[in-house]
């Protein structure tokens, strides 16, 4: 597949472009071959806890040209699902578990309301990845969600690699969330087509006429999938479950593979 005869891209940023500190081969020179070629694209993440303004500066430390447009996370998603959905509650509180990425997120739109700041009837709990949550953090956004208060979340990874080993990721938090209210959370990052959907609008393209690059079968490849968008996968440990849903239109070893 051409990604040239697309009209948009959406590329994952960990363990497609980078691992840790390492850049994947390829990575950097493919990104400047679609600048080069003015395609579109957004730098596509389920991380919601760094502002696009940190992501992209983070990507420029591993020398890649990225400025805080040309990114979209999951916080960033959140926020203009909750105004789509809740077009009558701009302005109205939000209780949020999450880091800064999500509060920021939120904050152009939303009283928002996180850690010690407690409100009194947040319209809305909003949950994400929170490295800082206590218990009193939870017991509140239980006890909203009880009293009414809509439930998001980011994203419903289980895990995340940390630079030593492995986390439980945003979807544990949401997890516990969801178990103690029997509440189903609204859920925004991947593999959600909405993801997709929300992210070629900003493109102002069709989700159809866009191409998905991630290492991820079961987020990545199933989101762009939902969404009907073309997939590439990068091969890795990921394996593939080998189910419809998560399986990528071409799979390739390394960005490389694009540039020819
Ligand atoms: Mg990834």
């Amino acid at each position: 597949m051409d990604w040239r005869t697309k009209k948009g891209l959406l590329i994952d940023l960990d363990g497609t472009l980078f691992r840790g500190k390492t850049v994947m081969s390829g990575a950097r020179e493919w990104i400047s071959s679609i600048i080069q070629e003015n395609m579109p694209f957004l730098y596509w993440t389920n991380n919601s806890t760094r502002t696009p303004k940190a992501v992209a500066y983070h990507l420029q430390e591993l020398g890649f040209p990225a400025k805080p447009s040309d990114v979209y996370t999951s916080s960033m998603a959140l926020s203009d699902v909750l105004i789509a959905n809740h077009p009558d509650q701009m302005g109205d509180a939000v209780y949020v578990v999450g880091e800064e990425g999500l509060q920021a997120a939120l904050a152009n739109d939303f009283r928002v309301y996180a850690r010690d700041k407690t409100p009194t009837s947040p319209f809305a709990v909003a949950v994400g990845l929170d490295r800082q949550v206590s218990y009193d953090h939870l017991r509140y956004a239980v006890r909203f969600i009880l009293q009414g208060a809509k439930f998001y979340a980011t994203n419903p990874d289980r895990l995340l690699w940390e630079n030593d080993g492995l986390s439980p990721g945003a979807g544990s938090l949401v997890t516990l969330i969801a178990f103690a209210t029997g509440v189903t959370p609204i859920i925004v990052g991947k593999p959600e087509a909405s993801f997709v959907h929300i992210a070629c609008k900003k493109m102002g393209i069709d989700a159809l006429d866009a191409l998905v690059i991630g290492d991820n079968p079961l987020t990545d490849i199933a989101a762009g999938k939902r969404a009907g968008a073309s997939t590439v996968l990068i091969a890795s440990e990921l394996q593939q479950d080998g189910s419809e849903e998560t399986k990528a239109d071409q799979v390739i070893l390394s960005l490389s593979e694009l540039l020819s």
